[in-house]
Order: C-alpha cells, then structure tokens, then sequence
C-alpha cells in the first residue's frame, strides 16, 4: 500500500507509532484519544469497547476505538493493571487557520510512555501496595544474579547479588514487582514468568560499560564507592539498563533518585521464599486477610507508613542498635499516642506527592494537599519539639523552617479554590497578586474578550440575523454560526468555514484579528503560567532531600505510635536483646490466631540455649504444633522490627535467617513433586542455615516411604544438630525420631499434652518436655467426615501392619503398646461394643503404666 494513499493525520499517526511498535498509543483527536489498527482490537477487547472502522485510506477502512480524553484516565488505569504499557501523544498545537482561513493539521506530540513500573499518580496507583520497577541479570547462565529494584515515586533504589535461586525467588516474592525487565537471553525464565508486566531487552543493552557510566553520570561521580557498590557488583547492569528506561519513560530528570542502596547487606534477617509465603508475613495463603502477621500489627494512620510498615515486616533488621532506636522513641510517644495519632491521621501521601513533583506531573489538588499535610508535619515537629530528651527528633525539629517557608509559598501563590483544575488550565491556579507581569496579561486577556463581545453584539445588530452566534470550539477556534436558510441574508465579507448538517459556520476577518490577538495572549498566558509553576515546583524540588527524610520520619512515627496502641491493647511486652544465640520466651501467644479464636490462646514456653538447640515435637494431630512453631517465628519478626511481642518475657539473641520447610505442595508446571519441593525446601535450609538462623521444619519425609522419610529426615537432623546447630523447631508423627534425644546432644523432645477421658480427645494445647507416643489421627479423621466404616476398617488394618504381617519396618513395643491401649479405645467407640479382651482394670492400669512412661512435666516451671 502506497504511503500517499493515507489521509494527513492517519500519516502522522502511522509515522509516530512507527516508533512505539510493543504499546498501545492513545493519540487525541480533538476530545477522544484514538486508537488505530491492532491497538484498536487489542483495547476493544480487553476494556469491552466498541471497534469501529473509518475510512482514513482509500478503499480501505481502519479499525479504531475511541476513548474520550476527559475520563481517559479510568481506562489507562484498568490497562495498567492488566499489565499494559501505554503512549500518550497529544494535540500540542492550538487550531491555527492556513492563509485560506482553512484548519492545519494540528501538531501532535508523545508527552508520556505510561507503564505499570513508571506511574505516579494517585489514581493509577494502589496506596496501600509500594510500586516497584525490577531488573534481573543473570551472570554467565549460573545461578548467580544481579537484581535491582526502583520505587520511582518514592525514589527508592536498591541492588542486590543474589548466589542462588531461592534466593532470587525470595526477593522477587518480598519486593513484589509490577514491571520486571530482563535480558532476551535470561535462561531462568520460569522463575520470573509469573510477573505481570515482563519487559525483555536484548542482552546487549545490559552491556557493563553502558549501564555503568548511565549510573555514573546519573549520580555525578567517578565510582559508585560512595555508595559502597564496587564495579563487580552484580546489580550494576540491572540497575543501570532500568535507570535509563525510566529516564526514556518519563523523559525528565529524576533528581529525587539520589542514592542507590545495597539491598541485602545482611542488616536483615534473611526470610526464604518458604517462610514469607507460609507465616503468612503480608499475604494469606488462603486470601484471607486477617490471618496475615500485617493485619494484626498495622495500626498505622497514613499510606506511607502503611508501606513502610509492610517493607519493614519483610525485613526485619538485625541491628540491635536500631531496635533500640525505635524503642527508645515508643518510649518518648509512649504518653501521647492519642494526641500524635490525631495529628498524624490528617496527613495523606506525602511521600507520593513528593515524587509527583519531582517528576512534575502533578495536579493543583497535590500541591494544596501537600501545604495541608505539611501544616500537619509543623503541628507535629513542634510538639516533639516541647518534649524533652529530643535528640531523636531533631531533624524533624532542626527543619521547622523549611516547612515554614513552603507553606507560606503555596499560600502565597496558588489558588486556594482550584483543586479540580489540571495544570494545562491557564489563567487558573495563579493567585492574583503573585506576579505583576501575569496580572497584566491577565487583564489584557479580559479586554479582548470584552471587545469580542461587542463584535459579536454589532454583527447581530448590522445583520439583524436572529440565528447569528459566535461559537468557539477547541478544533476550530472562534466562528460565527447561523441557520442554513439565513445564509442568504449575510454580508458579502463572511467567509464561508463550514457547514453541518442543520447549520453554517462562518468567519470574519475583524473577528480572526481579535482571535489571533487573543490567541498569542493565552499563548503568553500559558506559558508564563507554566514558567511561575514550575519555579515553585523547583524550590519544593530543592529542599527535596528534607523532605524525604522527613517524610520517612513522619511514616515511621506513624509505625511506631500504632506499635505502643497495638502494645496496650493487646498486653504485649518489651522484648530483650542479648549477645549469645539463645531465645528464652516465657508463655508466648501465636500473634495472629489469639486474636481470631473464640476461646483463649493456651501460652507456651520456649528454651533455645547453649545446651538446647533443636526441639523434637510430637502430638496428637491438631494438638498446637504447626502453631507453635510459626508463633515462634513471627514473635522473632516481631522483636526484630521493633515491635513488642505477645509474651510474659521473651529474651532473644542475634537472628541471621529465618528459614522454613512448611506446607505441601507441588509446582507440576515447573516439573516439580511435593517431595522434590520438600526436598528443596530442606536442601536449602542445610545449605544456608547458620547457628544463629532459626529453622521451622513442620513435618518431613512424609511425600515418600515410610522408610525412607524417616531415614532422610534422621540423617538432616543429625547434620543440623551436629555441623550447624541452628535453633531448630522440628515437628513429627515418627516416633522413631524422638531416640535421637538420647543419641545427640542438643535436642529435646517434646510433645502437646492432650487428655483422653470419656472416649473424647481432648487437646489441652500445652507443651511438656517428652514424647507423645500416638498422633490420633482416626479420630481427626473420624471428625473430618470420613465415613466410619472406612476409619474401621483402617484401623483392622493398623493392627495387621503392627503385627508385622506386610510391614517390614520394625515398629517398637512402645508404638504397639500405645495403639494397643487408645484404638482398642477407639473401636470400642464406633462400634458401641465394650471392650473384650480387657477389663476395665487392667486399662487403668495399662493407662498409668503409659503415664510413666511418657515423662511429663512442663519446660518451664513457671506457672
Ligand atoms: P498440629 O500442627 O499439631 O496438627 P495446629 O498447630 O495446626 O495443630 O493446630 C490446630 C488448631 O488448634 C489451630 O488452628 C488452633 O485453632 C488450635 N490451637 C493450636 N494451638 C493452640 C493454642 N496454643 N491455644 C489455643 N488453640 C490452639
Ligand atoms: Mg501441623
């Protein structure tokens, strides 16, 4: 098809997208953004939208949909979200007439590439949910990555060296990118695949020397030592190659991103994929939100701090010194939560207006929230000026100037009246008053809008046509209009402009003189307009440094008000950091289940010290276990971010790793079983755990044979107790385990005490030192609905495998003397038939006999 076949604006349009070929471009036609061709039937399915066709080319009709520029934004918004990129190109030039009175085409320009990674306004984005752009390289196809990650509102940047894949997968779950970029030849493709906005670029342009110097020159220094990166960091081609796409993306300089950060400098406790997903740190297994450790904590006010709170959690840090930090201000706060939580409640997304201005797209609206969330920053900094024992605060306090004077800027300049307008709105955010030379445009504006008045007003009265008007439109400016059938009565100096279907559009010279007046008036408006904003824009732009740390001020003030309302409400205590690796934690409550039971949490002691390092624990099903274990973990979190814990006392050491092996599942697209997922999970706590590192294994060797599980799990917990010595809870139904106890030192076995009166299990939730020697698992089965006679017939034939008749493992007298006892017990209560073979005597006594031999007695005798 010949070029010139096309209609002038479908060629400017074809040669523009010829440069955005992958996204979609919305490209205005006076009130409708339009999309052509493939970008057309793309959108109408994806939003629903009507495809139509018009004839732009001869003898052929385009497809095209419509979307009107005025709510364009819902739309973009929804496209963001599936994952969509998007060009904006809009009319830049007013309507101009040609010598011949006719309409130019009217230029058109790409203003903005909208990606889920690179927005910033509040309407595209979720407040309660950090949106970040990510890039990951892979070195040489090992397993040996760079990933980097960029919060562009906030300007939070972070690199990272991650050595293997659990520990990619583990960032990339923690971070939670919406647009993850990578090279074309990334051969980990599966780890990523799941992302929803992937971005792949070819390998060349993550070349060293190229993303290096984008780094080099975008923070103006000779090396990143300044930073602590050096040049064989593994985020530099990341980082670099992400960088100069959002540069590309929003063509502006981003000065707020003014340091870049090493992201897993070990200042956290490292969290494995496993453990973030199955504590259910910030996202619920099962989608419920109120299971989460976030929901339970999060008191906070403002959506920064609600993000924040949320980074904090998936990192909790490692440095005492900052714990302390926190402590000390929930100390300072302690006697004015109300008070701060009034102040701090008022205060919106400062962090994200922040970045609006920096990357100056920005509605008036943002710059009057921004003064009256600042005039709550001053309430805020002067109150903790009248405290004493300030030196935590000063820097808040060391700036009550700063906010001050941009206060009394915003107050000085911007209308107060304006909050719906957009900046595009000449003549309508400047106060009056502000500047002398736009006040005098201003009124020479008025003037030639006064004198089209009177022309319009003479033209009705020297024609004495009834249907005269002037009309103005966007697309062709200012015109008279009268009715078909008065045409004939005008004067020979109208010129002919248009003609619609019940009407004609007409023209005079006087009125395109007034109008080309007017014109170059609202052009020097415009502009003048502009130049003001974006003066007071740059001065915000100056302090922007302050501003940031203030605003991280603001949010954690935010966390730790809500951390003291959390601590009295729900009776939680300060916990105690020490030097040598112990945990000590005296009835200590699952965080999140003690506020979701109906009945009250049964607490539980916990001894981790030089002479107990891992925790064999048996029980009946159901019995506390996977509970206890995770409670454990969450409380470490807890401390380690400063919060307060649910404990009479807990007491705890350095923590390096937090590492799990919990849940079943497979993952059969990656080719994986739930053993081999298992497997996984163990292999990668035996590879990194250290003996600072709290270990969770809820149950393992249960996706192969009987043998072969118990076989594997003995050989790991030997590994663990003798080469690592990690605090390591490992719960269990194979008894077999527990003889390790005697065999290794360091572990101890203990078990959930439960009572079995009136044919009834009933589970008492408390934890002993010993073993429980029958995990009653017929009647958990019996209760989840399995029918009876199955549970009957399965507990025939226990008694066949217990004697050996097909299983060769040998099961000890101690297992046999237990099912003996309690499923003779069981039989009796399905089918209602007394026991034979025993009288009640001699189960009392056998009863007792199982009491000795199970020890008993509490860890702790407290209580
Ligand atoms: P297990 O892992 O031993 O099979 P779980 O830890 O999954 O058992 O606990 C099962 C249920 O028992 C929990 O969902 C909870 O409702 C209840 N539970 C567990 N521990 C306690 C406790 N300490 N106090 C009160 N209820 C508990
Ligand atoms: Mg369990």
């Amino acid at each position: 098809m010949k070029f010139n076949k096309f209609t002038p604006i479908i060629k400017q349009y074809l040669n523009i997208k010829s440069k955005y070929l992958d996204v979609l471009l919305f490209y205005q036609i006076g009130d409708f953004y339009e999309l052509f061709y493939d970008d057309a039937k793309k959108i109408s399915s994806l939003l629903n939208l009507t495809l139509t066709k018009k004839n732009f080319v001869n003898h052929e009709n385009v497809p095209m949909a419509g979307i009107p520029v005025s709510s364009s934004s819902s739309y973009i918004s929804k496209l963001i979200k599936l994952g969509e990129s998007i060009v904006i190109c809009n009319q830049v030039g007013d309507y101009e007439r040609d010598g011949k009175f006719k309409s130019k085409l009217i230029e058109r320009k790409v203003v903005r590439i909208i990606t889920p990674g690179t927005i910033s306004e509040d309407i595209y984005l979720n407040e309660k949910k950090d949106n970040i752009i990510a890039a990951v390289w892979s070195k040489n196809k090992l397993d040996n990555f760079g990933y980097s990650i960029l919060d562009i509102s906030s300007g939070r940047f972070c690199v990272y060296e991650l050595d293997d894949l659990y520990k990619l997968k583990s960032e990339l779950l923690r971070t939670n990118p919406v647009e993850l970029l990578y090279p074309d030849n990334f051969f980990r493709f599966k780890i990523i695949k799941e992302f929803g906005c992937l971005k792949s670029f070819s390998e060349c342009e993550f070349g060293f020397k190229r993303t290096y110097n984008i780094l080099l020159d975008h923070f103006n220094v000779v090396d990143l030592c300044c930073f602590g990166i050096n040049a064989n960091h593994l985020g530099i081609r990341p980082a670099g190659f992400m960088l100069d796409y959002v540069k590309y993306t929003q063509s502006i300089n981003l000065s707020h991103i003014n340091k870049i950060e090493l992201g897993n400098l070990g200042r956290n406790i490292f969290m494995d994929f496993s453990t973030i997903k199955n504590l259910e740190i910030v996202d619920s297994l099962y989608g419920i939100e109120k299971n989460t450790l976030f929901y339970v904590l999060n008191s906070t006010l403002t959506p920064m701090g609600y993000r924040m709170l949320k980074r904090w959690i998936l990192s909790p840090v490692n440095d005492v010194s900052e714990i302390n930090r926190r402590h000390n201000i929930m100390d300072i706060i302690k006697s004015d939560v109300y008070y701060i939580r009034d102040i701090i409640c008022g205060i919106g997304d400062l962090e994200r207006i922040l970045g609006r201005i920096v990357l100056k797209n920005i509605k008036v609206k943002d710059l009057l929230n921004f003064k009256k969330y600042l005039l709550l920053v001053l309430k805020l900094s002067l109150y903790l000026k009248k405290k004493s024992r300030v030196y935590i605060f000063d820097y808040i306090i060391s700036n009550i100037s700063v906010f001050d004077y941009l206060i009394d800027l915003i107050d000085k300049s911007i209308k107060p009246d304006v909050d719906s307008f957009d900046f595009g709105d000449f003549n309508k955010i400047i106060l009056d008053g502000y500047n002398s030379e736009l006040d005098g445009l201003r009124f020479l504006f008025k003037e030639n809008k006064n004198f089209l008045n009177l022309i319009e007003k003479n033209e009705k009265k020297n024609t004495n046509i009834k249907s005269l008007c002037l009309k103005y439109s966007k697309i062709h400016g200012y015109f008279f209009q009268l009715k078909k059938s008065d045409v004939k009565l005008l004067p020979d100096y109208y010129i002919f402009y248009q003609s619609l279907k019940s009407c004609v559009r007409y023209i005079i010279p006087e009125l395109s003189k007034c109008e080309n007046k007017l014109i170059n008036i609202k052009k020097k408006l415009i502009i003048l307009e502009k130049k003001l904003l974006n003066n007071i824009l740059d001065i915000i732009i100056l302090n922007v440094d302050v501003l940031k740390n203030v605003f991280d001020y603001v949010s954690q003030l935010d966390i730790l008000v809500g951390f003291v309302y959390k601590s009295i409400n729900c009776n939680y205590v300060k916990p105690i950091f020490v030097n040598n690796s112990v945990i000590n934690m005296i009835n200590g409550r699952h965080p999140v289940l003690e506020v979701n039971l109906d009945f009250d949490f049964v607490a539980n002691n916990l001894i981790f010290d030089d002479n107990i390092r891992l925790l064999l624990i048996t029980g009946p099903n159901m019995a506390g276990k996977s509970t206890y274990m995770r409670q454990v973990a969450l409380i470490c979190i807890m401390s380690y971010i400063g919060c307060y814990v649910p404990a009479d006392d807990f007491i705890v050491g350095p923590i390096d790793k937090i590492l799990t092996r919990i849940g079943f599942s497979d993952d059969i697209v990656s080719g994986k079983s739930t053993f081999m997922m298992e497997m996984n999970d163990v292999s990668n706590i035996i590879n990194n755990s250290t003996s600072n590192s709290l270990v969770l294994i809820d149950e393992m060797g249960r996706g192969t044979s009987v043998n072969e599980g118990i076989s594997l799990a003995w050989a790991c917990l030997e590994y663990i107790i003798i080469y690592i010595k990690s605090m390591t809870l490992f719960s269990t139904h194979y008894l077999e385990l527990t003889k390790m106890e005697k065999i290794f030192v360091g572990i101890k076995n203990v078990y959930f005490d439960f009572l079995y009166r009136e044919k009834c299990l009933i589970l008492l939730y408390k934890l002993k030192f010993g073993v429980c020697l029958n995990s009653y698992g017929f009647d958990v089965a019996c209760k989840s609905g399995i029918p009876k006679s199955i549970v009957k017939s399965s507990l025939n034939k226990l008694k066949e495998l217990n004697s050996n008749k097909y299983f060769n493992f040998k099961i000890d007298k101690f297992n046999n003397f237990c099912f003996n006892v309690v499923h003779k017990k069981l039989i009796d209560r399905i089918d209602k038939i007394k026991i034979i073979n025993l009288s009640i005597l001699k189960l009392i006594k056998e009863l007792e006999l199982l009491k000795k031999i199970i020890r008993l007695g509490n860890i702790f005798s407290k209580k």
